[in-house]
């Protein structure tokens, strides 16, 4: 009958899975994969314990009634832009889980292991340490706590290679010489480089590192599974594993990256904080926007992150949706990194039901730019930034952008000059081609619809 349910809860995680590849499936499959952790929650409670284990029966409904009123409360309130931070900390919170399940196996047997055990138990150790504090760094990051520029650390790739042999090194005695010390040295060091690695990450590469941490809790959780003999553990980490990896590997392919060279790379430049924003710029008011729009006869939107902020996704419908009325042609460019999670601009954009059919990916985007009249560019900064494509001191250098500044007018619209996430300038606010339209994206909006509607 476990082994039944343990079955039963893979092929749930997997149809899951199988469901968030399309937006249209997305919310059954999460409600699916739900229920396959449901099932793998009760049977491994009751297979681990018996009915009999008084003591622990406690602790195991303190356990679910604490974490899961935490984690409730924390779903159901959490903002939509908050959301990444959100998944870095329950990231985090799934490598620090298989993290204690390592420790509790060192300490409970004293070190004195088979080595097979001994081995997954220092790469759930070690895996799921780096997984936690290298997740509360890309929270901090995130958060805005820490910035989002890359943070040198002494020694740079070098210091961090050292840290990892050490890891390595203590791990090996602990599984061969039966060391207790050695196990926790291992922990210590893996929580030093959790730190040291994604701090250096700067730039816009901050969604390969949170999606690679994503891979890095399913394997320490995996293991964490072989630990305790749960095969439902041990799918459920392979999967997350798995796919994080594959997402992975796609993010830092559309970002023109390999994973080496965002990890241990410490090159860095752009503009410094005090050289933003003291060029001057074409100013337009909601009038300048509404005439270019309104006489527009192709009209490309780029939504970023400021427009998650700012919650315009229904100002954004409400204005494609006048614009279309005057037979104007409107499509959405998605930059596969804007906003702060893979699909960010996907999820906004569908709450405002706006048509699958119109958004538009980096490759079928860029070749239309030249041919657009007017590119509205709204809360979108590093994805849209030219320097990625002419300074080679620039931490965004060879990220593929959205080619705005092909169109014969951009309006970029947002509160002041100041940089997005990866904090550098960006040359395109100074262009001849180029509106600021500053102001709150929603409001901005609204009154751009208000001045076409004057027309
Ligand atoms: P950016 O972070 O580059 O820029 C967002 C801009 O929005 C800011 O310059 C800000 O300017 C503006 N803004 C903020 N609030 C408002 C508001 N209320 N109204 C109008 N504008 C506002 O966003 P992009 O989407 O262009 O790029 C995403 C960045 O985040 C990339 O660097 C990416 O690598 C990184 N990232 C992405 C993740 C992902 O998975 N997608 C995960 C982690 C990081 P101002 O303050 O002047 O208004």
């Amino acid at each position: 009958m476990v082994e039944l349910a343990y079955l039963t809860a893979g092929v749930l995680f997997i149809v899951g899975l199988k469901g968030l590849t399309s937006p249209k499936t997305a919310t059954r499959g999460i409600r699916i994969a739900a229920v396959g952790m449901l099932v793998a929650m009760i049977v491994v409670t009751f297979d681990l314990l018996g009915l009999d284990a008084k003591f622990a029966w406690g602790v195991v409904i303190a356990g679910v009634v604490v974490g899961g009123a935490i984690g409730a409360v924390l779903a159901i309130r959490v903002q939509m832009t908050d959301m990444p931070q959100l998944v870095a900390a329950f990231n985090g919170f799934g490598g620090g889980a298989s993290a204690l399940v390592a420790a509790a196996t060192v300490v409970g047997a004293n070190a004195v292991l088979l080595t097979e055990t001994a081995v997954v138990t220092s790469l759930s150790l070690a895996i799921g340490t780096v997984t936690l504090t290298g997740s509360f760094v890309a929270f901090g990051k995130l958060q805005g706590i820490i910035s989002g520029r890359q943070v040198f650390i002494p020694g740079g790739a070098v210091t961090n290679g050292v840290i990892a042999a050490g890891i390595v090194a203590a791990s090996a005695v602990g599984v061969f010489a039966d060391s207790s010390m050695a196990y926790w040295v291992a922990l210590g060091l893996a929580a030093v480089l959790g730190v040291t690695t994604v701090l250096v990450v700067g730039g816009a590469d901050m969604p390969v590192v949170i999606s690679l941490l994503n891979s890095f809790s399913g394997i320490a959780a995996a293991m964490a599974g072989f630990i305790i003999g749960n095969q439902a553990l041990i799918v459920g980490g392979a999967l997350v594993g798995a796919a994080g990896m594959i997402l992975t590997i796609e993010m830092a392919t559309a970002m023109n990256r390999s994973i080496p060279s965002i990890l241990f790379a410490q090159f860095g430049g752009g503009a410094s904080a005090e050289d933003i924003g003291t060029k001057p710029v074409n100013r337009a008011t909601a009038d300048d926007a509404a005439i270019a729009l309104a006489y527009a006869e192709r009209v490309i939107i780029v939504p970023g992150y400021g427009l998650a902020v700012a919650q315009a996704q229904h100002a954004v419908k409400d204005l494609a949706n006048a614009l279309e009325e005057r037979g104007i042609e409107v499509t959405y460019a998605i930059h596969p990194v804007a906003g702060r999670m893979p699909g960010h601009m996907n999820v906004l954009l569908a709450e405002a039901d706006i048509s699958y059919d119109l958004l538009l990916d980096l490759e079928q985007a860029n070749p239309k730019f030249a041919q657009t009249d007017v590119v509205l560019v709204i809360g979108a900064n590093d994805v849209v930034n030219p320097s990625a494509k002419t300074d080679p001191t620039s931490p965004i250098y060879g990220m593929p952008i959205l080619n705005v500044d092909e169109a014969k007018t951009t309006i970029v619209v947002k509160r002041s000059l100041s940089p997005g996430f990866a904090g550098i300038d960006n040359p395109l606010f100074y262009e001849d081609t180029t509106l600021m339209f500053f102001g709150d994206a929603k409001q901005a909006l609204e009154d751009a619809l208000a001045a076409i509607n004057q027309l």
